[in-house]
């Protein structure tokens, strides 16, 4: 089982110190309503596509995020 980590505080933006681990799928999916419900980011699929490269990138700011 692969670990996946989603930390808010690596986007850009708006100051959140949420973490998220578990399985991908579930990260992911959390991750998506948690953008979308606490910062008012727009749902669907760009931004899980957004996601999926936060996540699969190494433990740094992320920088394919885009404004
Ligand atoms: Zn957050």
């Amino acid at each position: 089982m692969t670990r996946t980590v989603f930390d808010c505080a690596r986007v850009p933006g708006d100051n959140c110190s949420v973490q998220m681990v578990g399985q991908r799928d579930d990260v992911l999916r959390a991750a998506h309503d948690h953008l979308v419900s606490t910062h008012g980011m727009q749902a669907g699929d760009d931004l899980q596509q957004r996601v999926v490269r936060a996540v699969d990138e190494p433990p740094q700011r992320y920088g394919t995020w885009a404004h």
